[in-house]
C-alpha cells in the first residue's frame, strides 16, 4: 500500500507533466498561428480552427488563442506557464496588460494568482475611467401617482432576469447627471439555469426613461419580455436589410450607379439560397455555417470582371471572405490593404 507521501509525490509529478504538456501545446500553437497554418487548412481564424477542428469549447478555444498570441508577442510567458508559476486561467488578464516592453516588470505580478486576483491586478494597472456602481433593480412597489420619484421600477415578474446597472451617483429613486464611460457593446451574460441567463448591462438615464415609458404603455409585459420584443424588432429589420429585403417596394428603388452595388433582389435570392450562413466548405466537408459578420463574396472577383449576379455571389463570413481574397490577390497585397486580422469568435 502506497503511503500518503508517495501518492502526493505522484500527483506532483503528474502536475508537472500537465504544465509541461500545456506549455508545449501553446508553443506549437503559437508557431501554427505565426504561419497562419489554420488558413491553409481552410479555417477563418485560429479560434475557428481550435473550435471546429480540435473540437474545443468556445471558452477553451478563446483561452488558447489568446495564449498563442501572447506567446508570439512575449515569448517569456512560456517558462512561468511551464513551471506553474503562472496559472493558465489568468492568461486572458495577463494578455490585457503584459507587452514586449513591460513584461519584465509586470509579468511577475501575476505569479501564483487566481483568475480573480489577476483581474484585480489588471484593474489596479488599468483603472476603469468611470467604474459603474451596480444597482440591482428588483421588485419595488410603484410610487403613488404624482410622486417626485423619477425612475420607478415596476415589479419584476417571476423568471425575469434583467438586471439594470446605473452609472455612479444614481439610485433607484433619483437620477443625477453623471459622466459615464463611453458606450460599450460588452454586456455580461451569466447563465443561471438551462433556460435562464442574467444580463448585466450599463444603461444611460435616457435608456432608463425610455424603458419606463415602455413599461407604462405595456404593463402586461415583464422587463425581459419588453427587451426581447425590442430586440426582435431590430433583428427583423437588420436581417431584412442584410438579405436585401426592403420596406421600400422594388419598383420605386432606383438602380445604383455604384459598380459595387448588389441589387436588393439579388442579395435576397443569394441569402435565401445559402440559408443566411457562410457556405465555405471546411476540410471535413461540412460548410462553415457561421452567421457571424456575413458578407457577399464574388466567386469570380469583381477585380477580375466578376458580375454581381446570383450565380456569381455566395455568402461568406468575414474570415473566410478574407482568406479567399488572400488566395486570389496574395498575402502582400492583402496585408497592405487590411493589416493582419486575428479572428475572435467566428
Ligand atoms: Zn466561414
Amino acid at each position: 500500500m502506497d503511503t500518503a507521501r508517495e501518492l502526493s509525490d505522484r500527483l506532483a509529478t503528474l502536475l508537472r507533466r500537465e504544465h509541461g504538456a500545456l506549455a508545449e501545446f501553446l508553443v506549437a500553437l503559437a508557431d501554427f498561428d505565426a504561419r497562419r497554418a489554420w488558413a491553409e487548412l481552410g479555417y477563418a481564424s485560429l479560434f475557428h480552427y481550435l473550435h471546429r477542428e480540435l473540437r474545443l469549447s468556445k471558452g477553451s478555444a478563446q483561452y488558447r488563442k489568446v495564449a498563442a498570441e501572447l506567446i508570439q508577442a512575449v515569448p517569456a510567458v512560456v517558462e512561468p506557464l511551464r513551471d506553474g508559476r503562472l496559472c493558465f486561467t489568468t492568461i486572458i488578464e495577463v494578455a490585457r496588460v503584459v507587452n514586449p516592453v513591460n513584461w519584465q516588470e509586470v509579468l511577475p505580478r501575476f505569479y501564483g494568482l487566481s483568475r480573480h486576483e489577476a483581474a484585480e491586478v489588471v484593474a489596479a494597472l488599468q483603472p476603469h475611467p468611470a467604474p459603474p456602481v451596480r444597482t440591482v433593480l428588483t421588485a419595488i412597489p410603484r410610487p403613488p401617482p404624482g410622486s417626485t420619484v423619477e425612475l420607478t421600477i415596476p415589479a419584476v415578474t417571476p423568471g425575469s432576469t434583467v438586471e439594470l446597472v446605473l452609472p455612479r451617483g444614481t439610485s433607484g429613486s433619483t437620477v443625477e447627471p453623471v459622466p459615464v464611460a463611453p458606450p460599450s457593446r460588452i454586456a455580461e451574460l451569466t447563465p443561471l439555469t438551462a433556460t435562464l441567463q442574467r444580463l448585466h448591462v450599463t444603461v444611460s438615464e435616457r435608456f432608463a426613461r425610455k424603458l419606463e415609458r415602455l413599461r407604462d404603455l405595456r404593463p402586461d409585459l415583464s422587463d425581459d419580455a419588453l427587451l426581447e420584443a425590442a430586440v426582435d424588432l431590430l433583428l427583423a429589420r437588420a436581417e431584412k436589410r442584410k438579405s436585401g429585403h426592403s420596406d421600400r417596394p422594388l419598383a420605386t428603388a432606383r438602380p445604383s450607379r455604384d459598380p459595387d452595388h448588389v441589387p436588393a433582389h439579388v442579395r435576397r435570392e443569394v441569402w435565401e439560397r445559402d440559408g443566411g450562413r457562410c457556405t465555405f466548405l471546411l476540410p471535413s466537408g461540412e460548410p462553415c455555417g457561421s452567421t457571424h459578420q456575413l458578407e457577399l463574396d464574388h466567386v469570380v472577383p469583381r477585380a477580375c470582371g466578376g458580375a454581381s449576379t446570383v450565380e456569381n455571389l455566395r455568402i461568406r463570413c468575414r474570415g473566410h471572405n478574407l482568406e479567399e481574397a488572400r488566395r486570389v490577390f496574395g498575402d502582400q497585397l492583402m496585408d497592405a490593404y487590411a493589416g493582419r486580422r486575428c479572428g475572435g469568435s467566428a
